[in-house]
């Protein structure tokens, strides 16, 4: 058998390295007769990735999303917007604030269709998340392969979950590519932007330099992103503190933790990523754990991507495509079932991580009760084990259950009187993710109505984007559009972008001066949204997590439903949806 496979290789080889040489295109996968064979062994398990074998047929919508998925999502309205009028896309003009993967999706559409577009950035740099997230350890917990444009794969990948810098450099590559960069300016805080009702247009006031500059622009696209503004919690004594002190996404360059005593506050995905890289150099390293995670374990996770296979990456005709198709195919069977409150995935996934950190902690009495988390699984995001359990081993660590409760010159206080020496601080506290755009500035619709008293405590947009009584304002990364279901953000940022890209280009052929969602479709989506959310583990009401308003409980977050499901309702614009304004 085994030589049978080994000539089956050395046959395969040398047809593709010909079918490479002889210079011919590969057809798209659709248009293979042996595409359909293909999908059904896509179930196979991927041991290395973690993925079992797939237990679902895919559906029809499925086979559907997937095939356009990995076409790069092409625009199914206006096509390559060769029929928008040279003079009307020179006088429209689209401000996106914020240059993280959504506002580059967003700047990727309006710079193919030739519509004018600035990107506004108060960084110094572009690329949101992955410009300010620099701390060790940083890096996806996304495999490479779906944490990338569709539209713009990258077979250059080093590692199947990249690490930031890795990420950073893709997009800047990407965005240089397509001619984007020069379109973005970087250090613009934008302060506010303003519905003008007599012009229809945006006035978004931004600070450069210091100074007050005011741009006018037919559509403003807030994509300011939900992890971007950093929470950290007031705790009593702060202010006294002598050593370092810094918010993971505001790491300070150069730290050193070597032979420092240090505490991380958190227990969610930063400090996953952090906390082993500080365990090796550290004197002693505390953390105040508030909520306790659930992780899987993943056996390529730090593994570098073998010479050959990236080769393969490379070379192969849809090697790329035909790996990614099967990571996206796995999550669109695993997730729903596991997903659901009390199901019987849910449970068993439990009973199986909870025998994982019971073994891996060597069923130590005292670390299994402080790491069991008493919530069920998905209900916080789910992580991907770091060393996460080996680390608490180790003579240098020591975990705290509950959160940090007083802050001294040089020490740090738990609830039940553990005092923890400290020379650095490190905030693993997460963002102020509910806010969504609101948190970083203020957005004021027709009759000067204020996004976010207009939302109260619970944010809510049409297909996480639009919203009445705000005409041609878009959010990306909005309300409900998370999709901790699997999937990465980057798909978010490529069905919004093409959405969106479709409402301006609908704007720009059609001469539209407003487009604003209707109230009832508003409304009905999100009673759609709410009665899904109730189905679904993140709901549990026994677990806090970032996906809910800190107030009412709410999930405000997360999209409960299917990536399939979401991309069938965004593929095509229905301007049905929309009151307009000629
Ligand atoms: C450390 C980290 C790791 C992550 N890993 C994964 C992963 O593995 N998989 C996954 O799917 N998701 C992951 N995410 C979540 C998500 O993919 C990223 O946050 C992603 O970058 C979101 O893109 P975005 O464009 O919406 O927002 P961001 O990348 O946050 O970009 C928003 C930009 O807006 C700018 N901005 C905000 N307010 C203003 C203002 N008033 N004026 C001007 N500019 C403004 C910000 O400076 C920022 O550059 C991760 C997030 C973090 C923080």
């Amino acid at each position: 058998m085994e030589e049978v496979d080994s000539k089956l290789r050395d046959k395969l080889a040398s047809v593709m390295i010909e079918y490479r040489q002889s210079g011919r295109s590969a057809l798209p996968p659709d248009c293979s007769p042996i595409f359909k064979d293909l999908c059904h062994h896509s179930g196979l398990a991927m041991p290395l990735d973690g993925l079992a074998e797939t237990s679902t047929n895919l559906t029809q919508l499925q086979l559907d999303y997937l095939m356009d998925e990995m076409r790069g999502f092409p625009d199914v309205i206006g096509g390559d917007y060769a029929d928008l009028k040279p003079e009307k896309k020179a006088n429209f003009h689209v401000a996106i604030c914020g240059s993280g993967v959504n506002g580059l999706s967003v700047a990727l559409r309006c710079q193919r269709a030739g519509i004018p577009y600035t990107v506004l950035e108060r960084d110094t740099d572009i690329c949101g998340t992955w410009h300010q997230n620099f701390y060790p350890g940083v890096r996806c917990d996304t495999p490479s392969f779906v944490y990338s444009f569709s539209s713009d794969p990258n077979p250059n990948w080093k590692h199947y979950f990249a690490h930031g810098a890795e990420v950073k450099e893709y997009l800047k590559r990407m965005t240089d590519k397509h001619g984007i960069t020069k379109n973005c300016i970087t250090e613009a805080t934008v302060e506010s932007a303003t519905f003008d009702e007599s012009s229809s247009m945006w006035e978004v006031r931004y600070i450069k330099n210091g100074e007050v500059k005011t741009m006018r622009s037919n559509v403003y696209v807030g994509a300011s992103g939900q992890l971007s503004n950093p929470k950290i919690p007031h705790i009593p004594g702060q202010e006294v503190f002598e050593g370092q002190a810094c918010h993971t996404s505001r790491f300070i360059p150069g730290m050193d933790f070597t032979g420092k005593n240090v505490v991380v506050m958190g227990t969610g995905a930063t400090a996953m990523g952090i906390c082993p890289e500080i365990q090796k150099v550290a004197k002693h390293l505390t953390i105040f754990q508030g909520t306790p995670q659930w992780y899987v374990d993943i056996p390529n996770h730090k593994k570098t991507i073998t010479e050959e296979e990236q080769w393969c990456f490379r070379h192969v005709p849809f090697y790329e495509r035909w790996y990614r198709f099967q990571q996206i195919r796995h999550i669109l069977d695993f997730y729903v079932d596991v997903l659901r409150a009390g199901s019987d995935a849910n449970k068993k996934l439990q009973k199986d991580l909870t025998e994982y950190i019971k073994n891996k902690v060597n069923h130590d009495p005292e670390l299994v009760d402080k790491m069991v988390p008493p919530h069920p699984p998905i209900c916080t995001r789910m992580l991907v084990d770091n060393n996460w359990c080996t680390m608490m081993l180790k003579e240098n660590v020591t975990l705290v259950k509950g959160r940090a409760k007083e802050i001294k010159e040089a020490e740090v206080h738990g609830p039940r009187g553990e005092v923890a020496p400290a020379d650095i601080i490190i905030y693993a506290t997460g963002f102020q993710s509910t806010r969504f755009c609101t948190a970083s500035m203020k957005v004021y619709g027709r009759r000067g109505i204020e996004l976010a008293q207009d939302w109260g405590s619970e944010p809510t947009a049409y297909l996480g984007m639009s919203r009445p009584n705000f005409p041609n304002f878009f959010m990306t990364y909005g309300p409900n559009t998370n999709v901790s279901s699997g999937g990465s953000i980057i798909w978010c940022a490529e069905t919004a972008g093409r959405y969106i890209g479709q409402c301006v280009a609908a704007m720009v052929r059609d001469g539209y001066k407003e487009l604003a969602v209707k109230p009832e479709v508003h409304d009905k989506y999100n009673a759609y949204i709410t009665e899904e959310l109730k189905w679904t583990a993140w709901d549990d009401k026994g677990c806090m997590s970032w996906y809910k308003n800190g107030n009412t409980g709410k999930v405000t977050n997360n999209l409960p439903m299917g990536l399939e499901d979401f991309w069938g309702k965004t593929r095509m614009v229905d301007l049905s949806d929309f009151d307009k304004k000629l």
